[in-house]
């Protein structure tokens, strides 16, 4: 029915999340309609983002060189370390400007039944940050999801093992149960994290 560039770009973008064969056709008709410079300023986008972020070597973190910003900052005390799901969290997390610790993303949450086991995600990295004997408290800021709830009693317990001294804390409620760090507003994450306990 199309040209085949046509056809494939709108194959690839029917790919996003959320976009189906007709938004994918508007938006192909779209980036067709637009100034050279607009469609190429996207494709250049993608093609940065892709070539200069990477993961953090220490946390896990986006990166746009080995450390990400928050672990090359001196000031973000090393003591705390806050343990989240993905990247997005962290930014989550940022906004509510409550928190002065360092970061551990794991890469998502333990769910068997899908496939993600302990070594599917960045644990035992966590597990040799804590081994320096530097850190006092992990605060565990999985989703409050069955997923997110099952791997921070995975976390609180193999913790436990390796120092019995590190405090373990999880957020506080006032989060909406069943949703994503990524939607709350700054307000209910800032709160939820300033009324943490222990696990
Ligand atoms: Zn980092």
């Amino acid at each position: 029915m199309y040209a085949p560039p046509v056809q494939r770009l709108i194959t690839e973008l029917s790919k996003l999340p959320g976009v189906g064969g007709r938004t994918a056709q508007r938006l192909a008709f779209h980036i067709l309609r637009v100034s050279d410079e607009d469609a190429f300023g996207l494709a250049e986008a993608i093609r940065e983002v892709k070539q200069r972020i990477g993961l953090c070597e220490v946390c896990f973190n986006l990166a746009d060189g080995p450390r990400c910003r928050i672990c090359s900052d001196e000031r973000r005390d090393p003591e705390l370390i806050c343990v989240v799901e993905e990247p997005s969290d962290v930014i989550s997390i940022e906004r509510t400007h409550e928190f002065r610790g360092r970061y551990h993303v794991l890469g998502g949450a333990l769910s068997p039944i899908d496939g993600v086991d302990p070594e599917d995600l960045k644990i035992t990295e966590l597990y040799e940050r804590l081994r320096s004997g530097q850190v006092r408290e992990v605060v565990v800021a999985t989703n409050p999801t069955t997923t997110g709830e099952a791997t921070a009693l995975h976390l609180a317990e193999g913790i436990r093992q390796i120092d019995s001294s590190i405090t373990v804390t999880r957020l506080a409620s006032g989060l909406p149960v069943g949703a994503d760090l990524e939607y709350a507003d700054e307000l209910t994450l800032g709160r939820a994290l300033a009324g943490r306990r222990a696990v």
